[in-house]
């Protein structure tokens, strides 16, 4: 069996994965870019009495679409492959609870990302966009986050902040973790090389994603723990790799896995679903959208640990305390836009 922790083995079944999906979706060779994320785990195989190592959920994306977001509760505002990434993979443990198969199966998690995820690159205080941006919104630079190309800007937290809060809270969320009955850790995060600047710093990611401050634990979240963190430099393919001559590609491909193994595909073009008109939008709403995820977890009828939502909450409250999280984007923030607020950019 391969060990989990080879970064070379990650990029690669991650990039196949990627290779045998269909077109619809991808970017257009030689025009557009994209950025790749996947969660790839070890899970028990009972048919055969080993492991598979797969890739339980894909996705791609590079943008936000905030600009109708209070007309539509069909649309993704984020579609940063990162966050759409932990939404399909609580479809994928959806899938496996209505299918009866057990969670404990999953045995180990790995998070890959093509590039630095967002809200990685701050240290590079002579970055062009940045300062162009920090002089014109007069934000803290610290608190800038902008990925490469332009575009609106969107109040949600960086993709780093969100892989930090996954790493504490788990990957599950709250709306599932009474039925998971545990948090789905992170174990392992590898990152590609199909960013710009192509510095790679494991001390700097691991710095950004640790806590100094003391957060009071409650029971069953691991507070302290952070995933190993691993960089795959062989991971550059052209479609990921950004270029003057290329756009960002305003589509997404999202993955999961079933519980007996197929592949679901789902494309979003700007935050909806691809082909869907506007006046059917609201009736045949993308699958990883929170109604529809919410409506699937209302019908599962699986033993509710409800105490564990409890502590998901009280552990949040607590970790929103914590300088790292101190910025979050709260609900009110979202809905007012208010430029003293949120800091965070996205294209
Ligand atoms: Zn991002």
């Amino acid at each position: 069996m391969c060990d989990l922790y080879e970064d070379k083995q990650i990029g690669d079944i991650s990039y196949h994965c990627f290779t045998k999906l269909g077109k619809s979706g991808k970017p257009k060779p030689k025009s557009e870019y994209t950025v790749l994320a996947t969660i790839v785990c070890n899970v028990k195989n009972h048919t055969n009495d080993s492991i598979d190592t797969k890739v339980v959920a894909l996705t791609t994306g590079t943008k936000c679409f905030a600009s109708n977001e209070s007309s539509s509760d069909d649309l993704i505002v984020d579609n940063h492959a990162e966050s759409l990434l932990k939404r399909a993979f609580k479809r994928y443990l959806i899938c496996r609870l209505q299918s009866g198969h057990n969670l404990d199966d999953i045995q180990t998690i790995t998070l890959f990302v093509s590039q630095l995820p967002c809200g990685s690159l701050q240290r590079w205080k002579g970055d062009p966009d940045l300062e162009a941006n920090s002089s014109k919104s007069n934000r803290h630079l610290s608190d800038v986050c902008r990925k490469p190309g332009r575009g609106v800007t969107c109040y949600r937290a960086t993709c780093l902040k969100k892989i930090a809060k996954w790493i504490r809270l788990g990957l599950q969320g709250k709306a599932l973790i009474a039925l998971t009955g545990r948090p789905f850790y992170i174990n392992n995060i590898v990152i590609g090389n199909c960013g710009q600047s192509g510095e790679y710093d494991q001390q700097m990611l691991t710095n950004m994603l640790s806590m100094t401050d003391i957060c009071t634990v409650y029971n069953g979240f691991q507070m302290n723990y952070l995933p190993k963190i691993k960089f795959c430099h062989d991971f550059r393919y052209e479609c990921f790799i950004k270029s003057d001559a290329k756009y960002a590609t305003s589509t997404s491909l999202v993955m999961w896995l079933t519980g007996d193994g197929h592949k679901v595909t789902e494309v979003l073009t700007e935050g909806h679903k691809l082909g869907v008109i506007v006046k059917n939008r609201s009736r045949n709403k993308p699958l990883i959208c929170d109604s529809c995820i919410h409506r699937d977890i209302g019908l599962l009828s699986c033993e509710l640990n409800d105490k564990l939502t409890e502590e998901y909450n009280n552990q949040w409250i607590e970790l929103k305390k914590c300088k790292l999280f101190g910025d979050w984007p709260s609900v009110q923030s979202l809905n007012t836009s208010s430029s003293n607020d949120i800091h965070v950019i996205y294209t």
